[in-house]
């Protein structure tokens, strides 16, 4: 799966309209209470406003962090994931009631979560197989397969009724571990009991992006299910996008499997 700028531009643009508008909202604060505080506080008024000052600039420090991150090879340390990532997870929440404001939640969230997998395949980082986790949700199983793969998944027959016995394959064809979990716990167990050193996840938007915050710092990698039946029913995943990416980040070549 190439991840290419298109996929995340909305994210950005609506993130610089977020940042500016959170810097806009402190600076009118400022600016309303600044007669006030020289009138009841004249000592502290100027730390009280420079601190204000301070606030609007580290915004938009942070925001110019955010496109060094997207395009700057050379931003990877470890501080200034830190920095991003405590960014977005504050600024993610407008970007998002933005979306919905204009009825564009679901591109929005999608942008999102194209942006996170570009900031972890810019690494550039390779992974032994065994220290991959895929981890794939209960509703790509067919809803009426009479196997209880959740807690074990060789349970599945790989009958070719739904996707799972197709990933099940391909993934023990890998090396990697795969799982199926119910929710968001499972799921936080699952990546706990194998303390895998980076997370394929397949969800819908609101799972993924839940989890990639639950399991941060740790890199995951999300790939959007489909949802022809509704969500949360018999739902699909293109199996060549996810077979492309377990290529990546092992760095072998499966093309045969
Ligand atoms: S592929 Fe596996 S999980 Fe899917 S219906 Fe067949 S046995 Fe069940």
């Amino acid at each position: 799966m190439n991840v290419c700028v298109g996929q995340f531009r909305l994210f950005l643009y609506m993130a610089g309209t977020a940042t500016a508008c959170t810097a806009a909202v402190l600076f009118l604060c400022g600016k309303l209470l600044e007669p006030g505080l020289r009138l009841y506080l004249p000592l502290a008024e100027p730390w009280i406003m420079a601190a204000g000052s301070i606030c609007i600039a580290g915004l938009g420090c942070l925001y110019g962090l955010l496109w060094l991150c997207t395009y700057a090879d050379w931003f990877r340390g470890h501080t200034i994931q830190f920095f991003l990532r405590s960014y977005l997870r504050v600024l993610f929440p407008l970007v998002r009631m933005q979306g919905t404001l204009m009825g564009k939640k679901t591109a929005v969230c999608d942008a999102y979560i194209y942006f996170m997998n570009h900031l972890v395949l810019r690494r550039h980082l390779q992974f032994q197989p065994r220290r991959v986790l895929l981890l794939a949700p209960h509703c790509l199983q067919w809803d009426k397969c009479p196997h209880k793969i959740t807690r074990n998944i060789a349970n599945c027959h790989q009958c070719g009724q739904c996707p799972i016995g197709d990933i099940l394959s391909m993934t023990q064809a890998m090396g990697i571990p795969f799982a199926v979990a119910t929710g968001g716990t499972l799921a936080r167990q699952i990546v706990k009991d194998t303390r895998p050193e980076i997370v394929v996840a397949i969800a819908c938007e609101r799972d993924l992006i839940s989890g990639m915050e639950d399991i941060a710092p740790m890199p995951v990698l999300g790939l959007l299910n489909e949802r022809p039946n509704g969500p949360c029913f018999n739902t699909g995943v293109d199996l060549t996008a996810l077979r492309n990416l377990l290529q990546m980040i092992t760095g072998e070549n499966y093309e045969c499997t």
